[in-house]
């Protein structure tokens, strides 16, 4: 058995933990906040999970893998947290073919579809939508507090929520809490999200995110309700949204909206320019009601192509640039921890 150590209760740590304890070790998860915390980037109503990954065929195989690796944790964890309703992406029809070639490859499931399919949001001229079916809305939250729910009162797992890390030695293996406390492990896990840079040095390039969140107008609900996630759309194709259903309301955000900033800032909401974006995405957008604007960072690597685990030291790991498809590919870098804590029992 090892002695797993992990920094930051948000998906990445949630989720590591838990599979750190089905493979029999001893965790321990320090958050600087509650757990769940609301804070956390992984805090949200939806995210999306999906595999098609065009231009990138080693992504798309790797997260072929992870709507039955989903299905599965929500048995285990309990609860419905995984809207299996799809996920379309608008592709100009002569591109149509390398997708689906794709695809075919990863052994996904897709439907094609026509703009008419899909009246209530707008695609660009000459784009069809490619249907991953196996695909779908994570509810974000509730998969946090089912994470949580299964770890507290586990005999290997020691919570440790309002207890911040203010130092880490990388070579050392040890973290330092505020409280003066000094954790050690076999494995230790830096699953800070966007934050991770103030604890070691990693390369990560910090971006913040606008998200609407909508009530559609009642006669539209019946459609929202059935609706699949929609990505690549908008006049642009640069519109991505969840729609609304088990208690979520439609959320709509876009490339456009997501921006390389310095440093984390106050919210700067801007309403009337966030739903200027959002009007090129549906048919009708005054029809719909503004009910929230919210701001969300997360990171990316500085560098294309480094690696997804950082090493600050020996026995630290840090999921540092966790990217826009953190959430779904959380269940990976469990896999990667899991693999590391047996190598060390093994060497
Ligand atoms: C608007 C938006 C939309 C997104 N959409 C998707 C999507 O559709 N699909 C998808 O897969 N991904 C999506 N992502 C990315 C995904 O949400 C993130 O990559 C993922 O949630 C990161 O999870 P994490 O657990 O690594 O970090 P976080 O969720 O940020 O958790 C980090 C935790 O570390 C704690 N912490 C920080 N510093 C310290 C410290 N010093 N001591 C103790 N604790 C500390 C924090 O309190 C926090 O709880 C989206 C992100 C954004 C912002």
């Amino acid at each position: 058995m090892a002695a797993i150590v992990i920094a930051g209760a948000g998906v990445t740590g949630l989720i590591t933990a838990v599979r750190c304890v089905r493979a029999g070790h001893q965790v321990t998860l320090v958050d600087r906040g509650p757990i769940p915390n609301p804070a956390s980037s992984s805090f949200d109503q939806h995210r999306a999970l999906r595999a098609l990954t065009p231009g990138d065929a080693s992504a798309t195989l790797a997260a072929a893998t992870l709507h039955q690796r989903w299905l599965r944790l929500q048995e285990l964890l309990g609860g419905r947290f995984y809207r299996r309703i799809g996920v379309v992406t608008g592709w100009p029809a002569d591109s149509v073919d390398a997708v689906l070639d794709l695809a075919r490859q990863a052994e996904l499931s897709i439907t094609l579809l026509a703009p008419t399919d899909l009246p209530h949001l707008v695609l660009p001229t000459g784009y069809l939508g490619v249907q991953e079916t196996d695909a779908g809305v994570l509810l974000a939250e509730r998969v946090l507090h089912a994470a949580t729910r299964w770890l507290r009162g586990r005999a290997a797992v020691t919570l440790r929520p309002w207890r911040a890390v203010v130092a880490v030695d990388s070579d050392a293996g040890r973290l330092t809490l505020d409280d003066g406390t000094v954790l050690s492990g076999d494995v230790i896990l830096l699953a800070t999200g966007a934050w991770t840079s103030d604890l070691v040095d990693v390369r990560t390039v910090l971006h913040r995110q606008t998200t609407v969140y909508l009530q559609p107008p009642a006669d539209l609900a019946p459609w929202w309700e059935r609706a699949p996630i929609a990505g690549r759309v908008g006049a642009c194709g640069h519109g991505w949204l969840m729609p609304p259903g088990a208690g979520t309301l439609l959320k709509l955000s876009s490339t456009e909206l997501c921006r390389a900033v310095p440093a984390f800032t106050a919210a700067d909401e801007d309403r009337a320019a966030a739903r200027r974006h959002v009007a090129r995405i549906l048919t009708d957008p005054d029809r719909y009601t503004v009910a929230a604007v919210k701001q969300c960072h997360y990171t990316v690597a500085a560098r294309p192509g480094d690696a997804v685990l950082a090493r600050p030291g020996p026995a630290v790991w840090a999921r540092a640039a966790t990217g826009g498809d953190g959430f779904r590919t959380a269940p990976l870098i469990a896999d990667h921890i899991v693999q590391l804590a047996a190598a060390g029992l093994a060497a």
